[in-house]
């Protein structure tokens, strides 16, 4: 009997540890920062040795730790030369800081569609949105897979245009054998707690290999100031915000990133082998990973697919909510993450910006922007269809392994198999309660 109805429920509490994996190293390795904080100077040594460890990681010669991803996201815009009214191509489904980093910078966010096998930018739709006014592309990354950076590269270059990678979801993951961060001429990614590669509570990693677009990503981290050597002359050149890192935040970051290599493969196994028993189970599509890519699965989607059961009349919405339902009561944290696209989001339908609708009304900007949900039909396909595990609360990273994995698979058997007609009743009285 499913769990939801009052039978046993499937994976008992505790079985699936929880992300990031701390471990001893970590402990130390905060304890020592802790040791050496004071008194406060800037740049701190623990600072300094994870970018220089980022730069090692990634190949990028000029890194810079910053506070959040979307502080990282908002210095590579900067840094990109990216200017008031400037256009940016983002993918219509990816987290929001992939899109308000451009609004930050009073540029104007357009957005492509995605691909349904690999949730990232269609290469085949960036080029019908290039005009006059874009000048940089956000790669995605998303859920641990790299985006399609050689096909972004080639439309990049022939339209000259920088591409600017968002690695937040996928530290760790490797395309053509290059390492994530890499993988645009700039990147900016997120230490947020959950992230592959955690902070464990906030903290962001912007790299290039530009030396000019290191010094304009270190204004903006930095209260608009230059900063040769040590000394500061507390002259602000630009607009800046102070985009510093938590020293405990780098320190733990710096430790959980020489364990990144190990913790990446456990992740690519862990994700091949829930796949291998999912893709045997109709009613749900599981993730596809590309030859040329390996992915880190911070999140594992899933795509619900109640036709493959005979289900036409059961609509998709109602499904999905049932089946998370049913698969959370066993024990297996499911969810949706984002119900729709980014330009659904009513910051865009309602374009208020930073008030007086700025940045759209800016005079430098191009009249006549508007969000459109119908020029992103797949993404708003993957946003109607989509559950995650991953994440936090079911990692597919360490110390989970196959016989984790094993009890993850074990859950969609029970639910989508043996007890598929408790499941179909409960997804007609969703639907019954939608209307
Ligand atoms: C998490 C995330 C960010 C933002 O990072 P924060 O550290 O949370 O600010 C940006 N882009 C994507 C795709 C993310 O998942």
């Amino acid at each position: 009997m499913l769990a939801l109805d009052g039978g046993p429920r499937l994976v008992p509490e505790g079985a699936v540890a929880p992300w990031p994996h701390i471990v001893d190293d970590d402990r130390k390795a905060v304890l020592d920062a802790l040791d050496s904080a004071t008194p406060w100077h800037w740049p701190m040594r623990t600072v300094q040795e994870l970018e220089r460890a980022w730069a090692e990681f990634t190949g990028m010669p000029y890194v810079l730790a910053a506070n959040s991803g979307t502080a990282a996201l908002h210095m590579a815009i900067a840094a990109a030369g990216v200017e008031p009214g400037d256009e940016v191509l983002v993918p219509a489904d990816t987290f929001l800081a992939s899109a308000s980093c451009v609004l930050q910078a009073n540029a104007i966010p357009v957005f492509v569609d995605t691909d349904i096998e690999t949730f990232a930018i269609d290469p085949a739709r960036v080029e019908e949105r290039i005009t006059g006014r874009t000048r940089a592309i956000v790669a995605v990354d998303l859920n641990g897979l790299p985006a399609d950076h050689d096909a972004l590269r080639a439309i990049a270059d022939r339209h000259g245009l920088t591409l600017i990678e968002d690695a937040a979801q996928a530290h760790g993951a490797t395309y053509k054998g290059r390492p994530v961060g890499s993988l645009g001429t700039l990147s900016g990614a997120s230490l947020n707690g959950s992230k592959t590669l955690s902070g464990l509570g906030e903290g962001g990693l912007f790299a290039t290999r530009d030396e000019e677009q290191y010094r304009l990503a270190r204004r903006v981290l930095m209260f608009g100031e230059e900063l040769p050597g040590q000394s500061r002359d507390y002259n602000a050149r630009i607009m800046g915000w102070n985009y510093r890192i938590d020293v405990l935040a780098a320190a733990f970051a710096r430790s959980q990133l020489a364990r990144l290599p190990r913790m990446s493969r456990v992740r690519e196994e862990n994700g091949a082998a829930l796949t291998a028993r999912l893709a045997q189970i109709p009613g749900i599509r599981p993730p596809v990973v590309p030859e040329d890519r390996t992915h880190v699965f911070f999140f594992y989607p899933l795509l619900v697919m109640p036709e493959e059961l005979g289900l036409d009349d059961i609509p998709v919405a109602a499904f999905r909510d049932a089946l998370a339902q049913a698969v959370n009561a066993e024990g297996l944290g499911i969810m949706r993450w984002q119900p729709r696209p980014v330009p659904a989001q009513t910051l865009f339908q309602e374009q208020r910006g930073y008030g007086r609708g700025c940045p759209w009304t800016c005079g430098h900007a191009r009249p006549g922007i508007g969000y459109d949900p119908r020029d992103h039909p797949v993404a708003e396909e993957i946003c109607a269809r989509r559950l995650v595990l991953g994440q936090s609360f079911s990692s597919l990273g360490p110390p989970n392994d196959i016989s984790t994995m094993d009890l993850f698979a074990d859950v969609f058997h029970k639910v989508l198999v043996e007890e598929r007609d408790a499941l179909v009743a409960l997804a007609r009285r969703t639907a019954d309660a939608m209307g």
